[in-house]
């Protein structure tokens, strides 16, 4: 564990592009219980164990990135929530928002383990966090997930909103399979006043089927949405992607994700690590910088700093996702576990 002064950093990890990058998101496993159809194939060969980078290793690097001005941390997978210990991650990385270096860390979670830690995590400094969840049908939820019960999403939800976490649902829109429930979901999400965010779904990964039976683009949601709801553009933001409207009749926040239909490359201020230790510049492009090397080859974190800085310094411009019946191959060939959501 370091022992640095309490001092706020200035962010000094500057991109190609000129863009800070201020927001590391972490996907501390790539295992999960459940095997929604638009992340993984339902038999999914998962990373040997022992490849996996220890807690501790996880912690080092995350604190690297704070030392270099990242204010944000999304722990993720995976399910984050089924690696063992996970808690001791929380709770040591929590130092840092004690000591006013880091503003947030959070997860997103398919909620179902939720109910366990929702406390804990809250002990944890953590404050706000995103519940995925595509439908309020039981028989539906079990089709998307393959092996998820949404009782048991639910009731972490609940338990989530007990400890005062605050909740962001998000839900990928799915042609054919909740796309005349989003009336629904805005409904739950705003009346426990939680944000809605809807997510367009992107090519990674090999998954079974066809990407383009399952492709709704937000453009189409947005406007069927704007026949029975006034939605007003506004500023909020999260540090992500999502680009938010008011919803009048509710009073609540509605979030779009459109890496599709609208390219948000150009404010992006992530990077992301998977549980190896590799770091992806870029969501959907294939080149990564390996962190587990240099973190491994000496106890101090010099080589560690060089590495992230010459990763950080072949940063993309941005993704060039399609999914048409042109294009079978999926973007990128990891899938969203691998990287983290
Ligand atoms: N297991 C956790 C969960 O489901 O919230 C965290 C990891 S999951 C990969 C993070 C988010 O990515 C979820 O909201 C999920 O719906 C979304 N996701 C997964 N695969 C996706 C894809 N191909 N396109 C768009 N979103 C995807
Ligand atoms: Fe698991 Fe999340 Fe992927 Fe669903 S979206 S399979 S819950 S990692």
């Amino acid at each position: 564990m370091d022992t640095a002064p309490d001092i706020v950093r200035v962010p000094d990890l500057i991109d190609p592009f000129g863009r800070a990058i201020t927001y590391l998101r972490v996907s501390v496993t790539d295992r999960c219980d459940f095997r929604c159809v638009y992340c993984m194939s339902e038999h999914m060969t998962f990373l040997p164990k022992q490849d996996l980078l220890t807690l501790e290793e996880l912690d080092r690097l995350c604190s690297a990135f704070v030392a270099r001005g990242v204010r944000k941390l999304r722990i993720t997978g995976g399910e984050p929530l089924v690696r063992k210990n996970i808690l001791w991650l929380f709770r040591s990385l929590s130092r840092h928002l004690e000591r006013g270096t880091l503003d947030e860390l959070t997860l997103t979670t398919n909620g179902s383990q939720l109910a366990k830690y929702a406390a804990d995590l809250k002990a944890c400094g953590v404050d706000r966090i995103n519940v995925s969840m595509d439908t309020l049908d039981p028989v539906k939820f079990k089709a998307i997930t393959r092996w998820g019960d949404l009782g048991q999403v639910l009731l972490g939800l609940e338990a989530a909103e007990a400890a005062g976490l605050k909740v962001k649902i998000n839900a990928v829109a799915l042609k054919g399979v909740n796309e005349h429930e989003i009336d629904d979901l805005i409904r739950f999400a705003h009346d426990r006043g939680a944000d809605l965010t809807l997510i367009e779904t992107m090519p990674l990964g090999d998954i079974e089927g066809d990407r383009t039976d399952q492709y709704l683009p937000l453009s189409i949601v947005r406007a069927r949405l704007l026949e029975r709801w006034t939605m007003e553009d506004i500023p909020y933001r999260t540090g992500g992607p999502a680009r938010y409207v008011r919803i009048n009749e509710t009073g609540g926040r509605l979030g779009f994700i459109t890496p599709m239909t609208h390219n948000f490359c150009e404010s992006c201020n992530r990077v992301r690590l998977t549980c190896t230790g590799t770091l992806y510049m870029c969501l959907g492009q294939d080149d990564a910088a390996d962190l587990r090397g240099p973190l491994r080859a000496s106890p101090d974190d010099g080589l560690l700093m060089e590495a992230i800085e010459a990763a950080i310094a072949r940063k993309p411009k941005g993704h060039d996702f399609i999914i048409d019946r042109t294009t079978s191959k999926p973007a990128v060939s990891r899938h969203m576990s691998v990287t983290g959501g």
